[in-house]
């Protein structure tokens, strides 16, 4: 029997949960506040490209802001660049490159808007040189649910503004913003993947890589014994031979349909993941790259969601400190391969300690891993939950963007300055992760 799948009109990247709620699209800034009262409140919502319920408000309203897309003002001579927020990082990239421009922080995908980049604070591959994307946002304009709208700066606002930054779309709606672009020349990447086994050489590799601008590696969350922590750190710098900046075409490939829950396997994951390690044969390859395989390979293929079937997918990301960093990350991927959970979209990366803006960003300095798990009720909720447990003790914390599981009590172990960002939350708006992990709702 397959599943029975209920489609709601708005979902969040990993498809758990599932909520419903109303939709009510923002295509001008002065469509919010909405004229009626939403009775069971609302949040602002970009491309859903968060995995759990930051972007959801089960029986609320939903306000995506994706109608909200035009460019206010560029300044070409600082890379200045004013939108509003339901642009994508892609149109941002589409007019930018060609005018020698770059996005100054990107997550692994370009699919999500500057409101959704803003209101989790994203990190990417240069977090140890850039910090998050929040750090590049020169001002912003933050509307309120009774219409007071306020500029947000560093010397504006300055509470509103680290408030709004990680504020989870809490404080109100982000209808425009600055943001700092960078100069680039060529849309090539100068590349080098290095195999590495174990996680002494990737802290080693990941020490003496800081001076370059991006890092990150896949790391094999499946194979045990001498090939337990083995995987690929990736690194890379802009490169600085000036070539042709075309923008990037449009990807073509599709995934066509839900994969049965059965096709991810320990075996699959297994055969996947010695692929994956191999396909770079030699220790070490260098070469030139596009800078869309090297930032955004998931792009390539839409809807690659599918791919864990219709139950979705959860998506586990800690930070661990670096006091234990190597102990804590060693007994998390000990849990992950012994369960066989594991998917092979498993990512391992250091965070700098470039200070985020935000009151309540994610990245700290340490170690971060992400991954994905498919939805299997029965093992991968306890797994995830242990993980959420093992995190909280090595002294880190979960980043709510990739959040569906973390219970009350672990969010605000993790953020104990959430009572003070409370005072910030809009009263009209709130979401299905914040009244999950805090019980708050007026
Ligand atoms: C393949 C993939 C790779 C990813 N890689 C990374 C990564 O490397 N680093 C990283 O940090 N994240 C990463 N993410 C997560 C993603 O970058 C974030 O979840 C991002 O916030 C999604 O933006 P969105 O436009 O889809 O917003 P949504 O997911 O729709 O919403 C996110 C939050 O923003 C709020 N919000 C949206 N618009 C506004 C607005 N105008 N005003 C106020 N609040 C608003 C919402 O209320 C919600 O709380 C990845 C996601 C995917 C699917």
């Amino acid at each position: 029997m397959p599943d029975k799948v209920h489609k709601p009109a708005f979902a969040s990247w990993g498809r758990y949960p599932v909520y419903d709620a109303a939709v009510l699209p923002l295509n001008w800034a002065s469509d919010f506040p909405p004229s009626t009262l939403q009775l069971n409140g609302m949040l602002p919502v970009g491309m859903g490209r968060s995995y759990g319920d930051v972007c959801l408000l089960k029986d609320g309203t939903l306000l995506p802001t994706r109608g909200m897309d035009r460019l206010l003002h560029f300044d070409p001579q600082t890379g200045l660049l004013r939108c509003e927020s339901g642009v994508t990082l892609a149109e941002i990239l589409n007019f930018g490159v060609p005018r020698g421009w770059f996005l100054p922080v990107t997550p692994g995908t370009k699919y999500v808007t500057v409101g959704g980049a803003i209101a989790n604070d994203i990190h990417g591959k240069n977090h140890h040189i850039a910090g998050t994307f929040g750090g590049h946002v020169r001002r912003f304009e933050l509307v309120r649910s009774d219409g007071a709208a306020m500029l947000c700066s560093p010397t504006d606002n300055e509470d509103w503004y680290a408030a709004t930054i990680g504020g989870l779309g809490l404080t109100g709606l982000i209808t425009w913003a600055e943001v700092q672009l960078k100069p680039i020349v060529s849309r090539l990447i100068k590349y080098e993947g290095i195999q590495f086994r174990g996680l002494d050489e990737f802290i080693a590799l990941s020490k003496a890589s800081q001076h370059l601008e991006y890092t990150v590696s896949w790391i094999d969350c499946v194979s045990q014994g001498k090939n337990f922590a083995r995987g690929i750190f990736m690194q890379g710098d802009h490169s600085e031979i000036p070539a042709p900046l075309p923008q990037s075409p449009e990807p073509k490939l599709v995934f066509p349909f839900d994969l049965p829950g059965f096709a991810l396997n320990r075996a699959s994951m297994s055969a996947f993941n010695s692929l994956y390690f191999h396909k770079q044969f030699k220790k070490q390859v260098v070469s030139l790259v596009d800078y869309e395989p090297f930032f955004y390979p998931l792009d390539k293929v839409l809807h690659w969601n599918r791919m864990y079937g219709k139950r979705g997918l959860l998506q586990f990301q800690c930070v661990v400190p670096w006091d234990n960093g190597k102990h804590a990350i060693t007994e998390i991927l000990k849990a992950i391969t012994a369960s066989g959970l594991a998917s092979f979209l498993a990512v391992l990366k250091v965070f700098g300690d470039v200070k985020s803006p935000g009151m309540m960003s994610f990245p700290a300095p340490g170690i971060t891993l992400a991954l994905d798990f498919p939805i299997k009720p029965e093992t991968s909720f306890p797994l995830f939950d242990r993980l959420a447990s093992m995190t909280l003790e090595f002294g880190g914390r979960l980043y709510p963007a990739k959040d569906a599981r973390m219970t009350a009590a672990q969010f605000q172990a993790f953020y104990p300055q959430w009572q003070q960002f409370a005072r910030y939350r809009d009263p009209q708006i709130s979401s299905s992760f914040w009244e999950r992990v805090t019980g708050e709702w007026e």
